[in-house]
């Protein structure tokens, strides 16, 4: 692959607990403009992979790029700043907020500190505010949520959630954006409307790294597929030869 092309690159990614090796020396590549999925078993180390590239866990050894800037080791707002926005296989908690709120707020944004504060004037600050609340507004519009501006977070459909997740996701505007099991748990009519934003969302150019455990959805969404088992990368290809390589089903049936 050409280095234009790849937008993030995983080398020989290395994550240990304790005892536990949960990622082995993982290395592959997300080029630009894919929709690449990222499955293998329960525990196979897909969620640690998410939480090494994007800063929220340091390896013990390996390299993240970001379009070709290394920021192995770096926090997740300077990640984010290279254009790698992602969201949580279990969504944080949104206890006393509104969506509306809830767009506004916390670690989805990444970008740590706060935009306001990098004003100092108040008119400036206002400012701000105002543009922040009418981008959380149109987003709502454009992931067609905006009736749940001001319902309670925690009235939400877990569904509901993982559209809010991800209108939130977008408000930090990604180059590259890595969804955790975004369909998890969601009833089929709204992981259909889920399916349908990311593939829009990749036709107006976000490239997307998708861990997701329903095989029919990510196959049917996905190219290439990347299978890890045990830690490191078994196979990648495409949805069509991934399923048929005898090494995957062996890793699904072995657990
Ligand atoms: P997957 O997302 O593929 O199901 P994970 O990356 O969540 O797998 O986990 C891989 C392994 O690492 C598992 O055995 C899991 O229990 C372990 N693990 C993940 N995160 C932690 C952590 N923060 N502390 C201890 N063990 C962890
Ligand atoms: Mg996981």
């Amino acid at each position: 692959l050409d280095k234009e092309d790849v937008v993030l690159r995983v080398d020989g990614l290395r994550k240990t607990f304790g005892g536990l090796i949960a990622t082995d020396d993982a290395s592959f590549a997300v080029e630009r403009g894919t929709v690449t999925g990222l499955i293998g078993p329960n525990g196979a180390g897909k969620s640690t992979i998410f939480n090494l590239v994007s800063g929220f866990y340091e390896p013990d050894a390996g390299t993240v790029t970001v379009n070709g800037v290394d920021v192995t080791g770096a926090e997740p707002h300077e990640v984010a700043e290279e254009g790698l926005i992602r969201t949580f296989q279990t969504p944080r908690k949104l206890e006393g907020m509104t969506v509306r709120e809830a767009m506004l707020v916390g670690p989805q944004r990444q970008p740590g500190e706060s935009f306001v504060k990098l004003f100092t004037s108040p008119r400036e600050v206002e400012a701000a505010e105002t543009r922040n609340i009418e981008d959380a507004q149109r987003m709502l519009e454009q992931f067609e949520i905006d009736h749940l501006a001001t319902q309670p977070a925690t009235d939400l459909s877990g569904g509901q959630l993982k559209l809010v997740e991800l209108a939130r996701a977008m408000l930090a505007e990604p180059e590259l954006l890595l969804l955790d099991e975004p369909v998890a748990g969601v009833n089929p009519t709204l992981a259909n409307k889920l399916r349908d934003h990311i593939a829009r969302l990749n036709e107006e150019g976000v490239t997307l790294c998708i861990i997701e455990h329903d095989m029919e959805f990510i196959m049917n969404l996905a190219d290439p597929i990347v299978v890890l088992d045990q830690g490191s990368v078994l196979v990648e290809g495409t949805p069509d030869a991934v399923r048929n390589d005898d090494r995957v089903v062996d890793a699904y049936l072995g657990g």
